[in-house]
């Protein structure tokens, strides 16, 4: 209540900045995080939020990014409905098993009940494909690659958080049909390694590259890849991204068939589908904001480098005239650079306020910097300081750029690196997850045993926290409500090249698994997840 209180009247003081720390309180800090430094507003409507320019134009970048890519690989943009009916919706059993409890019905329009509810896309499989059959007819028609860019609304019943859980949000789905597994097991790979570059070139986010078991795969597909992310300040894993291979099951269910060139009868195509959300832009922020505010990579900074001059009395229009020089000299250059001269703030007032929103370099300019025709750059990441001549300032940034944007992904990179712990037993495995880790463990991959797990963890760590509650004099509900968050899933079996990254020996004869009698199959990495 004291630290309540001191903190109330922290907040009383000024507004404006953050008053609470990243390891004092997480939660708080990220709602903080987000609408001081003006991302996110919140609104009246529990897992919505506004998208505020500050973060719209970080999701432009993605997306930049991510059609050029996939154009590359052939894939064309196209648009379908926002609805869906419930026969075809329900037409793949074990898909709509899976999204089934966070479908939003549409059952009234106006005053009017709807004759038959109309569901809105949670994803747009079941929407696209009966298109699909129609488009594929023989073996010319093959590949078939289309994405869109949309919304999907998904009524989760987990805690919203604003980008990692919302109700409704922005991504791209691509879905492509091949003749051939062989092609679409390449391309579920080349997706996957799209989605790695997104977060690691354009994020600074480490990921680890795996396979999904089959507790965890998309519902009604034959197996999915994913990106894994990690935030360290909660210990809990993320979903980064997903690329799936949907076999020939939506194929068979839709009858999307084609004549092969050899002749012959119809076969079935084989799919795949892929997606990444509005939910990146949250694990960045989530990994590089400190107790100041946002830390932003430059690659996905919507400002690059603000220049501030430093106003002295009667010198005010000379420094600030230096001042967009240098910052247009920035823009010409194709950076992304302002100037922020106004009269009505100070140097300081002005310092946190782009500290706070993330800005990667902040470039002073005084008095003495214009007599030695210099300005000093300041990094946001390590907050260093360098002083660099005009005549090479604009090389001077751009390069600074650079080394910030892998200084970040490697700072990020060594910190989820240490959190990873090879376990062999039982043994130590919750008291890892307890450190805020996760554990790469010989697995059966079996779907008994990943429940089996679930229901462990969860146990060890209720009677964990119905003990630190007892001490802490809590009511039972409390700790029950922390606890069911405890439970270890599989994040993914990673892929060979990411076990060596992490040090994992090869896989020994004989070996078991790390829960359970059986034989062990795969080294698999689990941990608490969002
Ligand atoms: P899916 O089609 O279910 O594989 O979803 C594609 C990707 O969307 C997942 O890999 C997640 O990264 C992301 N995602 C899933 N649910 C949400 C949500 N409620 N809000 C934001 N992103 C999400």
């Amino acid at each position: 209540a004291a630290a309540a209180a001191a903190s109330a009247k922290k907040k009383g003081q000024s507004n404006e900045g953050m008053d609470v720390g990243k390891e004092e309180d997480f939660p708080r800090w990220y709602n903080q995080v987000i609408t001081k430094s003006e991302l996110i507003e919140f609104y009246d409507i529990s897992g919505c939020y506004i998208l505020r320019p500050w973060s719209f134009s970080m999701w432009d970048s993605i997306r930049d990014f991510v059609d050029v890519a996939i154009k590359k690989q052939g894939v064309r943009n196209a648009y379908f409905p926002l609805f869906v009916s419930q026969d075809r919706l329900e037409k793949e059993a074990s898909h709509i098993e899976g999204f089934a409890p966070e479908v939003a019905w549409v059952t009234r329009s106006g005053q009017t009940d709807m004759e038959k509810p109309i569901a809105v896309r949670p994803t747009s499989e079941t929407i696209m494909y009966p298109a699909f059959a129609k488009w594929i007819r023989s073996h010319r028609d093959l590949p078939l690659k289309l994405n869109q860019w949309s919304n999907v609304v998904r009524w989760e019943f987990k805690h919203p958080t604003p980008f990692l859980r919302s109700r409704e949000f922005l991504w791209q789905e691509g879905h492509t049909a091949f003749a051939t597994q062989e092609e679409a097991d390449a391309e579920v790979l080349a997706i996957l390694d799209l989605y790695r570059d997104v977060y690691e070139t354009l994020l600074a986010v480490p990921v680890i590259r795996g396979r999904k078991s089959e507790k965890e795969k998309f519902a009604g597909g034959l197996y999915t890849t994913t990106v894994e992310g990690f935030i360290p300040s909660t210990g809990r894993a993320i979903q980064g991204a997903t690329s799936h291979c949907l076999g020939q099951n939506f194929g068979k269910m839709f009858g999307i068939t084609y004549l092969p060139e050899s002749g012959g009868a119809a076969k079935t195509v084989w799919q795949n589908s892929w997606g990444l959300t509005t939910r990146s832009i949250g694990v960045m922020v989530m990994t590089h904001g400190d107790d100041k505010g946002l830390v932003l990579p430059p690659r996905v900074a919507t400002l690059q480098v603000i220049v501030i001059p430093i106003v002295v009395k009667g010198r005010e229009e000379e420094m600030a005239s230096h001042a967009r020089r240098i910052a247009d000299e920035l823009s010409e250059a194709g950076l992304r650079a302002d100037v922020d001269a106004r009269t009505d703030k100070t140097p300081g007032w002005k310092f946190s306020q782009w500290e706070l929103k993330g800005v990667p370099v902040r470039v002073e300019l005084g008095p003495r910097d214009v007599e030695a025709s210099s300005a000093v750059a300041v990094r946001r990441d390590t907050f260093a300081k360098t002083t660099y001549p005009w005549a090479s300032l604009v090389d001077d940034v751009r390069a600074l750029l650079d080394v910030i944007q892998a200084d970040m992904l490697a700072a990020a990179r060594a910190t989820v690196s240490s959190r990873i712990t090879i376990v062999h037993g039982w043994e130590g495995f919750v008291p890892i997850l307890d450190a805020k880790g996760m554990a790469v463990a010989p697995w059966c991959t079996t779907v008994e045993c990943e429940e089996d797990v679930k229901k462990r963890s969860e146990a060890a760590s209720l009677a964990a926290a119905a003990a630190a509650s007892a001490a802490a004099g809590e009511a039972a509900g409390e700790a029950d409500e922390r606890a069911l968050s405890g439970a270890a899933k599989t994040l993914c079996m990673p892929f060979k090249e990411e076990l060596d990254k992490m040090g994992v020996p090869e896989m020994a004869e004989g070996a078991c698994c790390f829960a359970c009698e059986r034989a062990a199959v795969a080294f698999t990495l689990w941990g608490r997840s969002y």
